[in-house]
Order: structure tokens, then sequence, then C-alpha cells
């Protein structure tokens, strides 16, 4: 449990503002702040920080908390170690003893043994039974530069190789699976090492750890590519290789490729701002990944049917955030590494430059589909052409492409103009219709999540709910409030532990805020409180200790009501006399 001195002094320094701001660019409004949630997707900004208590509050999604809830969902941290990231932004160092966590202390272990096993594999490419993988990597056009600037290794054909090392260095099998270095036998008895006789190529994140690794094989083994499994220190969907070497570029946008290979060649060939994603599929925290370093992507994937697929996909996603978009095609069906190793990096460079945007892309992909000399054809590729317009943010851009397409297919700009605005119309309704479902869906399920009892109790949760963000807000509240109802009179178990909280809190003579809560609950639950002080402060200019007086008593009555629909031991007339007993006191 880490000091409240050292909480309020990490909150004073890490304002939300300007910790935030380095990941979600906020406009002021009003006393607070609005953006683009980094969390879900969405074109107009619910996103909103609250630098009065030092929290964020999302209302499309529902996400919340303080700075650290914060940096926990963006970083993929847990609580201590989403502190240690706060405090070593500040310079500020932490209390002794405070990393005590075992999951904290769990993770340290994974990177370390990931950081051993990448030298191991690193060294064994260099020595007599590694040839096959450095001849392997060299038959690529890797020069040793580059081998040694992304640590690329070779692990033999051994069950034993990684597992016998990294024990002589101190790692427990039980480390070493959690790392997805190596896995349990069928009979549970004997661990073995899992990649085997593969070029290792270690995934480093922003921060320089080694957390994952990608497997090729030099023969015709399945699988072809092995990546390592999610764990407490990687997650497949949230990390994209090569971006702690792309995001120091001083380009103007990042490359996005399909493979780890293509990117290692492009970076040789001195293109070091290319990317890729980890497996096969792209998605959306992929994109949201990227729309924190840059706000333009150039695609560059493989001609074949998977690649083309594999773009439409990632265009529709970085769309989605809307990021610019542009699309390398690469003559005769090569795949990038192929391209330059023929014909060289500067011609590659001017296919970068010359990438035509995925607008004019998506058109002439949507002309092929349609026979454009006749008029029925010709009239459903505008009808598709005006739907695909209406779905780009910018205006200007919209009417470029109206231009392009009236003069292209010989018809009146006045006429494409009206099927556009019609499209408009049709999509802002089709908009608003899925970002309301969405807010309804969110909502329900992180309360869904965090306190499963509300939807049984929905009044005396609503209670609930109303006095702790009252309380959250005017903690002097509690001096009337703790004599009146006890813990266990809320109905709802998860209001209870919270409630329970602040009057140990309280009565310790402790600081009743946000930030002190993060220790005890996870994003789920820290949204679901944040939510409550947020109806709580728009409520602030009605809300008053008699207000909070009339909670409690709601609170008791349904507490009361929810003893009775328990099977009891109570006689019908038991019964009806407590019913009337509680009748008097409504009055
Ligand atoms: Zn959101």
């Amino acid at each position: 449990m880490l000091p409240d001195s050292f909480i309020q002094e990490l909150n004073a320094k890490n304002d939300i503002e300007s910790v935030v701001s380095s990941y979600v660019s906020m406009k002021r409004r009003g006393r607070n702040l609005v953006g683009l949630c980094p969390f879900h997707g969405e074109k107009t900004p619910s996103f909103n920080l609250y630098p009065e208590t030092n929290s964020f509050y999302c209302f499309g999604c529902g996400a919340g908390g303080d700075v650290v809830t914060f940096i926990r969902k963006i970083e993929n941290l847990s609580y201590i170690d989403a502190v240690k990231f706060l405090a070593d932004r500040v310079g500020m160092s932490m209390p002794e003893q405070s990393y005590n966590d075992v999951t904290a202390k769990q993770r340290m272990r994974i990177l370390e043994a990931n950081r051993e096993a990448a030298r191991l594999f690193h060294a064994f490419l260099y020595s007599k039974g590694g040839r096959a993988g450095l001849e392997y990597y060299h038959s690529r056009g890797y020069t040793d530069a580059t081998i040694r600037r992304f640590g690329l290794g070779y692990a033999p054909q051994s069950f034993d190789f990684l597992r016998s090392e990294l024990r002589k260095k101190g790692f427990h099998d039980e480390e070493l699976v959690l790392a997805w270095l190596c896995a349990r036998s069928k009979n549970g008895r004997g661990i073995y090492d899992i990649f085997r006789n593969r070029v290792m190529i270690p995934i480093i994140d922003v921060r320089g750890n080694v957390i994952a690794f990608g497997g090729r094989v030099l023969d015709d083994s399945k699988p072809k590519y092995l990546n390592s499994g999610d764990t407490l220190v990687f997650k497949k969907s949230n990390n994209l290789f090569a971006l702690n070497y792309a995001k120091q570029g001083k380009t103007d946008h990042l490359i996005l490729c399909e493979g780890y290979m293509d990117v290692i060649a492009l970076h040789q060939a001195g293109f070091r701002n290319a990317v890729a994603a980890l497996g096969t599929s792209f998605t959306a925290d992929h994109a949201r990944l990227l729309s924190r370093y840059t706000d333009e992507v150039v695609l560059v994937f493989d001609a074949d049917n998977a690649g083309q697929k594999g773009a439409q996909r990632a265009i529709a996603l970085l769309r989605d955030i809307g990021l610019r978009i542009r699309l390398v095609t690469i003559p005769d069906g090569k795949d990038p590494d192929e391209f330059i190793k023929n014909n060289g990096p500067e011609r590659f460079k001017l296919l970068v430059e010359r990438a035509s945007n995925d607008v004019e892309y998506r058109l002439i992909e949507l002309g092929k589909r349609h026979l454009l000399n006749t008029t029925d054809g010709k009239v459903n590729y505008l009808k598709e052409a005006t739907e695909l317009l209406a779905g780009l943010n910018s205006p200007l851009e919209r009417d470029v492409y109206l231009g392009r397409l009236a003069a292209d297919l010989q018809v009146s700009k006045t006429a494409l103009q009206s099927q556009l605005s019609y499209q408009l119309k049709r999509r802002q309704k089709q908009q608003q219709d899925k970002q309301f479902t969405q807010v309804i869906r969110h909502a329900e399920a992180s309360t869904q999540k965090a306190n499963p009892d509300a939807k049984i109790h929905v009044r005396g949760a609503g209670a609930e709910e109303g006095l702790l963000g009252a309380i959250l807000l005017n903690p002097d509240y509690l001096t009337a409030v703790a004599p009146l109802l006890s813990p266990e009179e809320m109905v709802t178990p998860f209001n209870r532990k919270v409630y329970e909280q602040l009057l140990s809190r309280y009565h310790q003579g402790l600081g009743i805020e946000l930030s002190y809560l993060s220790e005890w609950y996870d994003p789920d639950e820290m949204a679901y409180i944040t939510k409550m002080v947020r109806e709580a402060r728009e409520r602030v200019s009605s809300l008053t200790i008699e207000e909070a007086k009339r909670y409690v008593s709601v609170i008791k009555r349904e507490h009361q009501l929810a003893a009775l629909r328990q099977p009891s031991e109570l006689t019908p007339e038991q019964i009806q006399e407590k019913l009337n007993a509680m009748k008097q006191m409504k009055k």
C-alpha cells in the first residue's frame, strides 16, 4: 500500500491534462477538456478531462478514472507499474517496498527472461551451430549491422537449449512458461522450449523491453511463422513491430507493412519509419496506437489476395479514427523486400512518394466492379461512389473527388451533388443510431462488470451511487451520513465495499479522493466510480446535505425490501407487520 502523501504528490505533479495531452489532443470546453477517445473509435469527441478532480470519463464507451487508471489502460500496465510510470515521468522515486505486487514482479521476471533469451538466441546465431540461421539472414540480404540492430537470433533444434541456459541464470520453470518461452509437456511433468530450429526476431516495445518473439522456420515444417502468445507483458493486438525505432523517425508518415521481414528489409534500405502488426490481422487497437505517433499511414501490402484483403481491413480501421491513408502498389505483384532488392531503394522511395490515397484506390477498385460503358453500370457505380465519398470527413476532399467523378463520367456535378447530400444525410443518421446503441451497450457492460447487482436492485443502486458521488465530491457529508447509514444497509455489494472504504478512511482522518481509491479497483470499477462523481457533479447545484439524507432513506428502505425478498422464516403475518412499519417510516 502506497502512502497518501506519495499519491498526493504524484497526482499534483502529473496533472491529467498534461499526461493525457501526450496521447490525445484535447480542447478546452468550460472548466473541462474534450477530445477523441483513445479507447474506442469515434469522430465526435466524447472523451472528457476534469482537471478539478484529476480524472477522465468517456461518454462513448464508459471508460473513466483517475490519472493512474488512464495510464493503466493506455499503456496496458498493472496498477503499481502505472504508478511507477508516472513517478518516472516526473522524476519521483518509488517509496521503498512498494514493489511487492506479485503481478508486477512476474512481469519484471518475464521481461528479464525475454532479454536473456534474446541474448542467447543472438549469441547462438554467431556460434558454429547457428550457421544455417546466419546463412538465411544473409540470403535475404540482411547485413550484420541490421542483424545487430534488430537483435536477430537463432533457436537451435533442441527441446532443452533455452530452458537449461535460463535455469543456470536462476529462472524457474514457472517463469519460463509464463513468458511463453517454454511449454508444459502433455503429462504436465516436464517443460520444453517452444521455439526450435527457427530464426528468432525479438519484439521490442516503445520503452525498449523485449516483450515477445517471432520465429520463422528454415525448412518446410509448420507453422511457417510462430509468434509468442499473449502474456502479462505482451498483447498481440496492442503492439506493432519496430515502432520503437519508427517513432524516432523524422518523417511525417509511418509505413505499415504486412510482416516483420518486410519491415527489417525496409529499415535496412533506409525507411526507418516502417512498422508491422504481429501475426496476421490488423486491429482497431493497432490503428489507435498508430494514431498516437502519426497522422498519415502509407500501406505497403502484398498484391496477392490475402494482402489485398488485409489492406482493405486496415484501411477501414484507419479511416475510422481519421488517419490519412495512402497506398503503395508494387508493380508485378512483388513484395517490398523483393522490389527493393531488384530495383534499389530510390525506386521504392518514388513509389511511396507517388502512392495514391485510399479514395483514389477505392474508386478504382469500385470501377472494376461495374460496366461503365452501360447506363446501368454507370448509375450503379455513381451511387456507390457517392456513398464512398460521403464517408470522407473533409468537405474539400469530397468536393475535389466529386468534380473528378463528374468529369470522368461526363455527368453534371449538380446531379452528383444532390446524390451526395442524400448519402451524407443517410450516413449521419446511421452513425447517430450506431453511436447511441454503442453508448447504451458500453454503459451497461461496464456497470454489469463492476457492479452486477445494480441491475437487480435498480432503485437501491441508484440511490447508493447518488450518495457515494455526493460524498466523493463533499467528504464533509460523511459527518452527517455516517451515523445514519451503516455499510451493511447498502444493497449492492460493490457500493457497500466503496462506502466501507470511504468510511474507514474518513474515520482515520484520511483524504477521500478518486486517486486514493485507484489502488483497490480495476479500470472497469474505477470507471463506475468516476461515473458516480461525474453524475453527482452534474447535479451539483441542487445537491445539498438534505438530498444526501434523502438518498440514505431510500437506501434504508431498499435494504429492508431486499431482506424481505430473501426466503425467510417469517410468517406471512410478520411480513405484513414489517411492511406496515416501513409505510410508517416513509411518512
Ligand atoms: Zn471512449
